[in-house]
């Protein structure tokens, strides 16, 4: 069996360090808002190159928070794209705001920023671009258009943890960059966690507030706020393996241009543009063949997945305000793509064996 991605592998290879500051947390019985979330939120600030980082429960409240906290609200707009995971959505109907979905580019299957340009309204009153599968958005272009049209710009970086344009890490480039610490995600915890970066002090200062009930001074309340805190065992897991980020990233990286090599005659495999770093949190191709290749993969006993089968726009929830839309090229890549194996430990031997079983359906 070959999985998605291989959690036990790297727990056994950091085991030593992780196990001893659990331990720590423990003894501490300091669990809340502690010296661990502190010191990740100085790290992860310092890692990527941004003045401030605050810790929440997950990637999705990451969103939530940042959005209300830049203010957007019923009546706004928030262009973004369908492509993505249900939770980039979620949060701008969280704070009573209305996505509009914008079609992708057909090689990195991030936002396209000529249809971004298109789509912006009166209304529209930010952007909320995601680094999808790990590879940067057109940043460059996406800042211009919010600048010359007054938007926000929140950046869904649950996928894309260390990579950078030009040095310039993801999250760190927009108002505000949205981190989710899922297990499986390429800087994961051992459950849920998130985090919110900006460079902006007080935006830091109202997102510190509003994770924690409202409060800057405990038991006073300005405003309704949330409890989405990251608690101190994820920072403390988090701690440890923000310390080997780049290691795992260039595993990941390792593995794909291997895949990308092998697989290259016989399918599109995904394609770098070089405008920044790729750090493949997932690998996915596109095919022709693409149920073919899952079910050799399926009977061979290796997992893939289809990220994603059914792009937003086409979702029951958002039946209403999609009424009638068409998005060619995120309904053509639904259609052909499939996510292989991968994770900083798949060996090359694994590799080999996914790369013939899938070359066997060609044959
Ligand atoms: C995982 C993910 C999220 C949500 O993160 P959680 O920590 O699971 O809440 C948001 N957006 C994208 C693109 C994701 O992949």
């Amino acid at each position: 069996m070959i999985p998605m991605v291989d959690l036990k592998n790297q727990y056994q290879r950091l085991k030593a360090e992780i196990d001893a500051e659990l331990a720590g947390v423990l003894e501490s019985t300091h669990f809340i808002l502690g010296p661990n979330v502190q010191a990740f939120e100085q790290e992860a600030a310092e890692y990527l190159g941004v003045k401030h980082a605050i810790g929440c429960a997950s990637g999705t409240d990451a969103l939530h928070l940042a959005l209300r906290a830049a203010g957007i609200g019923p009546g706004d707009e928030v262009i973004t794209p369908a492509f993505t995971f249900i939770a980039t959505a979620e949060a701008i109907r969280y704070v009573g705001a209305t996505p509009v979905f914008v079609d992708i580019r057909p090689d990195t299957f991030n936002l396209d920023a000529d249809q971004v340009a298109a789509a912006i309204s009166e209304r529209t009153r930010a952007l909320l671009p995601v680094h999808l599968f790990g590879q940067p958005a057109d940043m460059p272009a996406l800042m211009a258009l919010a600048e010359k049209h007054d938007l926000k710009v929140i950046e869904d970086c649950a996928q894309s943890f260390g990579a950078d344009i030009d040095g310039r890490m993801t999250g760190g480039i927009g108002l505000a960059g949205c981190h989710s610490f899922f297990p499986s995600k390429n800087l994961g915890a051992y459950g849920d966690g998130g985090m919110v970066t900006t460079n902006d002090d007080a935006l830091a200062e109202h997102l510190r507030s509003l994770r924690n009930h409202g409060s800057k001074v405990r038991y006073h309340h300005d405003e309704i706020g949330y409890n989405s805190r990251l608690d101190e065992m994820q920072a403390a897991i988090l701690r440890v393996k923000l310390r080997h980020i780049d290691e795992f990233n260039q595993g990941r990286r390792r593995a794909a241009h291997a895949y990308s090599e092998a697989l290259k005659d016989v399918v599109t495999p995904p394609v770098e543009d070089g405008l920044g770093t790729h750090v493949y949190h997932q690998y996915t191709l596109l095919s022709e063949r693409r149920d073919d290749i899952q079910k050799a993969l399926q009977a061979a006993d290796i997992a893939c997945a289809i990220y994603y089968p059914i792009p937003l726009h086409q979702q029951k929830v958002f039946a209403d305000e999609c009424a009638g839309l068409s998005l060619p090229v995120t309904e053509d890549v639904s259609r052909r793509c499939l996510s292989l194996p991968i994770f900083p430990e798949l060996a090359d031997a694994q590799i080999e064996t996914i790369v013939s079983t899938i070359h066997q359906v060609f044959v």
